[in-house]
């Protein structure tokens, strides 16, 4: 089965963008954006798009799947042209986030930009006026979270009938905010005669539900599998005490490789707290969430672009489709209650077919998230165990001394916690540190009890579903810094 997988993806990799059917400004802006061939998404859905079928996209951000919907749209509308109607538009791209709607956004203006189609963008936080005043006279795209179109609606500003092609990008997330009410209320004002392209990662019940009453006799694409990415970032999860995560994420900023991370946290004041405590050790972070206002998130999405801050703490809400190049390294400072969430945020830092390592911090009360994501991604996660490491110990001392931070409590998981370890038990008992009883981790694989275990061999990837594991550990207070390894990939 895979080599035939394998053998498909190959000669989709030899389509050109020419051979989609795409007309001359199209191809254009793709030669001056340096694309040189489609993504196995966009090489599947662009004909039927084009084509005016509807379609049901089964992928994640990060393998194209904006311009698989963004460049076909673009060119149908440009082919028929028309006024768009007053404070209407003719294609409706429905996103969960601010910022993925954004994005979308200045995808559909960079695709677009020989075309002369107007490209309007509506989401909540911002005031209606320019708003409204953008939507007055129609819009050629209309790219909106569902709230505020929603908002719009009601008050006449926005009239949705005359759409002509629908967008629902990122359906399952519609889900997770509560967004399915909202979404069904703006589908009926839609006309009936429409295209409809729906994308969703993953396909839950409700999801393949309102899949149902929209598509009509959808093309189906299916493109990258959750393991896709999971095969492609380099990864790992350190055991480690709640109170030591931020000495460990200290530590491992140390490593200069870590020049663009993002360091997920589960809660906003958890991101907070995380953005001052790596501050305070003189790492440039900014925080971003959803009780942060619009030119915040702005401000510090674009420092982070910009390469002016190392780190950017984040919930998974907000980092939710954010579209970052050359992100090096996901710091998962606290696992997420759901197990897909750990797959969305390893991915920020593998777009587009790049590689990338990420690091999962994992506290004894986190144990059961662990054993949920290796079930989910169907991988045992090479780990390594930090706990008890009197070099996290002293850190957290001077680190306390130095900027009075106070230890942390942590963000309690919603899940039920797990008994005290085996492994800090083991090594009571005095077991090997490699591989002892004292070493048991995840998959009932075995693994180094001690101090620092990774570095060297250890840091191979996880390849091919994590059969792979850490070999020997990295003798105390060796050359080098422990991550230099991780950054080849
Ligand atoms: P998306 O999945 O739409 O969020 O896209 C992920 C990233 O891939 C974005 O940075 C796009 O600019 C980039 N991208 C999309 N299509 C291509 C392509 N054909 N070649 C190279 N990069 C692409």
């Amino acid at each position: 089965m895979r080599p035939r997988i394998a053998l498909r993806e190959r000669l989709q990799a030899l389509t050109q963008f020419t051979d989609l059917g795409l007309a001359k400004p199209l191809l254009k802006a793709l030669a001056e954006e340096g694309y040189q061939a489609p993504t196995p998404i966009q090489a599947k859905a662009i004909p039927g798009v084009l084509a005016g079928r509807d379609l049901l996209g089964i992928a994640q951000t990060g393998t194209g799947k904006t311009a698989a919907f963004a460049l076909p749209i673009l060119q149908r509308l440009a082919e028929d042209r028309r006024p768009a109607p007053r404070r209407g538009c003719r294609a409706l791209v429905l996103s969960p986030t601010r910022e993925l709607a954004t994005q979308i956004a200045e995808s559909f203006k960079t695709y677009g930009r020989h075309l002369g189609l107007t490209v309007a963008v509506v989401f909540g936080g911002v005031k209606y006026g320019p708003q409204m005043r953008a939507l007055a006279g129609g819009i050629d795209v209309l790219v909106a979270t569902p709230g505020r179109l929603l908002d719009h609606m009601e008050q006449k500003s926005i009239n949705v009938g005359a759409t002509e092609i629908f967008v629902l990008d990122e359906a399952d997330q519609m889900l997770d905010l509560g967004f399915l009410v909202p979404i069904r209320k703006v589908v009926r004002e839609l006309p009936k005669e429409r295209q409809n392209l729906f994308f969703s990662a993953t396909m839950p019940g409700e999801i393949g539900k309102l899949a149902g009453e929209m598509l009509r006799d959808p093309q189906k694409v299916e493109v990258t599998p959750q393991s896709t990415t999971v095969e492609r970032v380099n990864q790992q999860v350190l055991f480690v005490e709640q109170q030591r995560k931020r000495a460990l994420l200290a530590e491992l900023f140390d490593d200069p490789a870590f020049t663009r991370v993002i360091v997920f946290t589960r809660t906003k004041r958890g991101a907070d707290r995380v953005a001052k405590s790596l501050e305070q050790g003189g790492v440039e972070a900014a925080a971003i969430h959803g009780d942060k206002s619009q030119g915040q998130r702005e401000r510090a999405l674009a420092a982070f672009k910009a390469g002016q801050v190392r780190a950017l703490v984040a919930t998974d809400i907000a980092a939710r489709g954010i579209d970052i190049d050359a992100v090096t390294h996901v710091v998962q400072y606290e696992l997420p209650n759901v197990p897909e969430a750990y797959v969305h945020r390893i991915g920020r830092t593998a777009r587009a077919g790049a590689k990338g390592s990420a690091v999962a911090f994992c506290a004894d009360d986190e144990r059961n998230l662990l054993r949920d994501i290796q079930k989910v991604t169907r991988q045992a996660i090479p780990s390594f165990d930090r706990r008890n490491d009197r070099h996290l110990g002293a850190a957290l001392a001077v680190m306390g001394e130095l900027k009075g931070v106070r230890e942390e409590r942590p963000a309690q998981p919603h899940r039920s916690e797990q008994k005290p370890s085996h492994s800090a038990r083991g090594r009571r008992s005095g077991a090997n540190p490699h591989g002892g009883s004292g070493a048991k981790a995840h998959g009932g694989e075995a693994r180094p009890a001690t101090k620092p275990a990774y570095g060297g061999s250890a840091a191979k990837p996880a390849g091919g579903r994590g059969r792979k594991r850490p070999q020997g550990a990295r003798a105390e207070g060796g050359g080098g810094s422990p991550w230099s390894n991780w950054t080849s990939r």
